[in-house]
């Protein structure tokens, strides 16, 4: 017998939840379970976190944990229990099936087996946001080495054990070509290891678009955390529902299981599909090895939806034979357990998938040397050339302003008038001779910009790595 963590979450989640673990006693799967609570009452009881200290223990304990959607509250101050658990727990990669059930389940594209991988721990997803002055934001955008490594190469051999034949990956690198630039290099670099899987790369946009059309070109996609969140819903919507699809987030030690929707708090009782959940299910079955309860399962359900028994969200008068709760729903599958479903096929899962990354090894780090500084300036001026004049006041040694930008756009020297200026000003420092740029020269511009009341909010140092300029030209620059 396995222990496994839940968490009957909020809303809707202890209907999905019952209904789910009802089927898998049913099925015979060796599991049992460790309940704990977390979300709105542990939110609500002032722990900002959404769970405690126990439950943490627990869940690092059993390694497995079934978690059913939560509500956080609205307002400032609460964290993403989600997205605290998958980055807390390593759970650096998402997995979110899409499969269309045609015709049992009305979806535009009947053709649709896709299956979207979406890093989870990087990207926008740090929470690390700051306001800078009084009209700007910012909110820092982290991607690693070691964080496209290990989703591109979980990618790739997902891919090969499940015989699949493609791998896309969706970036914004045209734009943002340090960040997403790096995962689309990664990409090409691991690509090259699995030459009997087809790959190739799409700017996010016009993938995205090309998924919502044609979503039968596709096969696994992988993708950085942002794209990931939002084209996964999509991918699931258009095939047929959220309430459907499942998903994972597999770490090295731990693996949490759900279902992709949230809990739905306005939904009417015994009206949400425990579909989702029980994906997520299935998917948790078949990684602890209980691959004969998973297929059992999946069989089952497939039956049922086939035979048209299905919740509110794909009751459709065409398609469906009889309208059912939550509960009805999993007295229907555990009714067709044992079952093969005769219209779709059926699944039969191989107990010998096993996906073992090699842990990442650090590469020999590379020559950097610091090259200049970026002094991120509030200022409420609108001439561009009026701030170039103050800067140039606090010069120090060969070290010479080289270009001011305003939100990435150049607008000094030679700006635009047009150009719309905010009260947020990037202002590039670099050596103009051979001598190289030090860390002093960061401090003298410092302490000569705080004499001369100039209010540096920030600063990022430039540099060069095995002598190749290592951040982003001005827009225009
Ligand atoms: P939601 O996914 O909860 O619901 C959106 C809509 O999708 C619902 O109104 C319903 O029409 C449909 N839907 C969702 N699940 C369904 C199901 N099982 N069966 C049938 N229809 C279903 O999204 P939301 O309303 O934006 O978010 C509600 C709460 O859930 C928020 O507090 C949010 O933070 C949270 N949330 C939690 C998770 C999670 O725990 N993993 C994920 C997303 C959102």
């Amino acid at each position: 017998m396995r222990t496994i963590t839940i968490a009957k979450g909020d809303g809707i989640g202890p209907e999905i939840m019952d209904a789910t673990l009802k089927i898998l006693k049913a099925a015979g799967a060796q599991i049992e379970t460790e309940e704990i609570q977390v979300g709105e009452k542990v939110y609500l009881s002032g722990n900002t976190s959404g769970i405690s200290k126990e439950s943490w223990d627990i869940i690092r304990k059993n390694k497995i944990f079934l978690k059913a959607p939560i509500t956080t509250p609205q307002g400032g101050g609460y964290k993403s229990l989600n997205v605290t658990t998958r980055k807390f727990l390593g759970l650096y990669a998402n997995i979110r099936p899409c499969m269309s059930l045609h015709p049992f389940v009305t979806t535009k594209h009947p053709v649709m087996d896709i299956v979207i991988i979406r890093e989870n721990e990087e990207d926008l997803y740090g929470g690390i946001e700051h306001q800078q002055t009084d009209e700007v934001m910012q909110c820092l955008k982290l991607i690693s080495r070691p964080g496209c490594e290990k989703i591109v190469r979980y990618t790739f051999e997902y891919a090969k054990q499940y015989g699949r034949k493609k791998v896309t990956c969706f970036t914004k690198d045209n734009i943002m070509k340090q960040t997403d630039g790096l995962f689309h290099k990664v990409f090409e670099e691991i690509a090259m290891e699995y030459p009997e899987i087809e790959n190739e790369h799409w700017i996010v946009d016009i993938g995205a678009a090309k998924l919502a059309d044609t979503p039968e070109i596709f096969d696994v996609i992988v993708m950085p955390n942002l794209y990931g969140d939002i084209l996964s819903d999509v991918a699931a919507q258009i095939a047929g529902s959220v309430g459907i699809a499942g998903s994972s987030n597999i770490g090295e030690e731990c693996a949490m299981f759900e279902a992709i929707h949230g809990s739905a708090p306005r939904m009417a009782r015994d009206t949400a599909n425990p579909s989702g959940l029980l994906g997520g299910a299935v998917m948790m079955l078949n990684h602890i090895g209980e691959t004969e309860a998973a297929e059992k399962i999946q069989n089952a359900w497939l039956k049922t939806i086939e035979s048209g028994i299905h919740t509110k969200d794909l009751y459709r008068a065409e398609t469906s034979t009889k309208l059912v709760g939550t509960a009805e729903f999993a007295d229907a599958v555990i009714a067709n357990l044992g079952q093969l479903p005769t219209k779709l096929p059926p699944v039969k899962y191989d107990n010998t998938v096993v996906i073992n990354l090699p842990k990442y090894k650090r590469a020999t780090p590379k020559n950097k040397v610091l090259v200049g500084v970026d002094l991120f300036v509030d200022w409420k001026g609108l001439n561009a050339d009026e701030l170039a004049q103050m800067l140039q006041t606090i010069e120090v040694r060969d070290v010479k302003l080289t270009m001011i930008t305003n939100r990435g756009i150049k607008v000094w020297p030679e700006g635009f008038q047009e150009t719309f200026c905010t009260d947020h000003w990037r202002c590039r420092f670099k050596s103009s001779s051979a001598i190289s740029f030090s860390y002093e020269d960061i401090l003298a511009l410092m302490h000569d910009a705080l004499q001369s009341k100039i209010d540096v909010i920030k600063t990022e140092n430039l540099y060069q790595f095995d002598g190749k300029d290592a951040y982003s030209l001005g827009q225009g620059q």
